[in-house]
């Protein structure tokens, strides 16, 4: 009997008994060999690597500028991914990337089912990794089961705290290497160890590693089943035509141990089918439960069943694939002895591309097209204006900016909107000038207050609409922000 079933049979009688909670029925999933698995394995030695590596990898911008390359710096508010550095500014590219990963998410889970769930959501990756781990130091199934039974022994406790210590090791370097992605890693190391780190480095240290730890160790499937929410969303992104771990009942059924050609002849009695009931698929199954009771919430879609049948076939002189990737009608067409291609293309999967290449498209130009210099304009809000001695209105203005890049820019500042202005930097030395050069530094925000000088005969009912005009010295990259100069007449600061 499958785990699952164990468990909703133990959950049947809690009700029953009015107790609401059952026991949690341990799943000991048994190694297996195969395509699904050696990708299995592939995929989660590149996913490790490149989670543990990634902090150490270096990246060249420059002198003063931080030399990895993937970094969440929170205290100067960037993000830096390569050659691409990110403000607070464009948070707009984390909602496309947020997009872009769910509707691909939705695309790949419509043609072939949760294969994220099975293959790369980290979940399963870290729950993997310990599994591996424990088979190691506890052995397979079987072992780990008659020892888990047995009283405690020697040989018991220590492969237990042999086990916890693997585990609790992993999770270390695992929630040791997310601090990285936030600061510099070789630096931190360093500092971690000497003691010199901040108190927060050692507390959210030590919070990743409990998680991982919890997770991956001991919630297993239970968080797939019961914590996630992604089981519940997929079902509506599946159809008929999605493909999907399937056990192939028409080739399969009637299960039983018997001869295959033990019902030949007798009347009465049923030609036993492929599946010889050895229950080597639930065996494998890191959720425990029985793919022949058909698709479940349950199931991970990561193949580990096929595996296992396909080396049962091969043992028994079968032909392999009793369970296999399939979609719902294909199996359908087959049990009626009809042959059925597998659909790719139909209108869920078509708009789910549409979208993916119009979001990808969208954010591809935006990218290319992202400017390296931000300004902003705010008016001062008291006084409006200040009529000076010699008849000239006089508006003040905060000014700042954002320079992108990483070295050192000097930019030029113009007025256009109303005639004959001029303009100075409060307490600076310079004379008035109808244009300002206003330097700032690599990656950083420069900030002005910034005052202009305008005549009130060429105002409009008291006030006049303004561009601001912000050139790069350097490149000649130029941005505009419009804003309003006022005058009597001016109420509320609005034209
Ligand atoms: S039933 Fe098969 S595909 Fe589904 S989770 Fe279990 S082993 Fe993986
Ligand atoms: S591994 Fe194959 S033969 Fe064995 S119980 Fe599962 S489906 Fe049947």
């Amino acid at each position: 009997m499958s785990t699952l079933k164990e468990l909703r049979k133990a959950q049947a009688a809690a009700l029953d008994d009015k107790n609401l909670y059952a026991n949690r029925i341990r799943v000991y999933p048994r190694s297996v060999h195969g395509i699904a698995r050696n990708v299995k394995w592939g995929i989660l030695g590149f996913c490790l690597a490149l989670y543990y590596a990634m902090p150490w990898l270096r990246w060249d911008r420059g002198v003063g500028q931080p030399g990895q390359a993937v970094l969440l710096d929170l205290p100067h508010r960037r993000f830096y991914f390569f050659d691409v550095e990110f403000w607070p500014q464009d948070i707009y590219y984390l909602t496309g990337a947020l997009i872009l990963g769910a509707v691909t998410l939705f695309l790949v889970t419509s043609l072939a089912g949760r294969v994220w769930c099975g293959y790369t959501c980290p979940q399963t990756v870290w729950t993997d990794l310990f599994m591996w781990v424990e088979r190691r130091i506890e052995g397979d199934r079987n072992e780990r089961m008659k020892r888990d039974q047995g009283p405690m022994s020697f040989a018991k406790a220590w492969r237990k705290v042999a086990k916890h210590g693997a585990w609790l090791f992993i999770a270390f370097w695992t929630g040791g290497a997310w601090i990285m992605y936030y600061t510099d890693a070789p630096t931190i190391t360093v500092d971690f160890w000497t003691g010199a780190a901040p108190g927060p480095v050692y507390i959210f240290t030590f919070l990743f590693t409990a998680t991982t730890y919890v997770f991956a160790g001991w919630a297993r499937e239970q968080l797939c089943t019961y914590m996630c929410p992604w089981p519940r969303f997929q079902a509506s992104m599946l159809d008929e035509q999605s493909v999907i771990v399937t056990y192939q009942g028409w080739r399969g059924e009637p299960r039983g141990h018997g001869k295959r050609d033990a019902g030949a002849g007798t009347p009465g009695a049923a030609k036993l089918g492929d599946c010889i009931d050895c229950n080597a698929c639930v065996h494998v199954c890191p959720t425990g439960i029985d793919i022949r009771d058909g698709s479940q919430l349950e199931c991970l879609n990561c193949g580990l069943c096929i595996d296992a049948c396909n080396e049962v076939m091969v043992k028994t002189g079968r032909p392999k694939w009793l369970i296999t990737w399939d979609s719902l009608d294909r199996q359908k067409a087959k049990a009626q002895g009809r042959v059925e291609r597998f659909h790719l293309l139909r209108p869920r999967t078509m708009i789910y591309v549409g979208v993916l290449v119009a979001a990808v498209s969208a954010m591809g130009v935006a990218l290319a097209r992202r400017p390296h210099v931000d300004l902003s304009v705010q008016h001062d809000r008291a006084p409006l204006f200040v009529a000076s001695r010699d008849g000239s209105l006089r508006n003040g203005y905060t000014i700042k900016i954002s320079n992108k890049t990483q070295a050192p820019v000097d930019f030029t500042l113009d007025v256009s909107g109303v005639a004959d202005v001029r303009m100075e930097v409060a307490e600076g030395t310079a004379a008035r000038a109808e244009r300002l050069v206003l330097p700032v530094e690599a990656d950083a925000i420069g900030t002005y207050r910034v005052l202009v000088y305008g005549r009130p005969e060429h105002l409009q009912d008291g006030t006049q609409e303004v561009d601001f005009v912000l050139r790069s010295g350097t490149t000649g990259e130029a941005t505009t922000y419009r804003s309003v100069f006022m005058g009597p007449g001016a109420t509320n600061g609005k034209p």
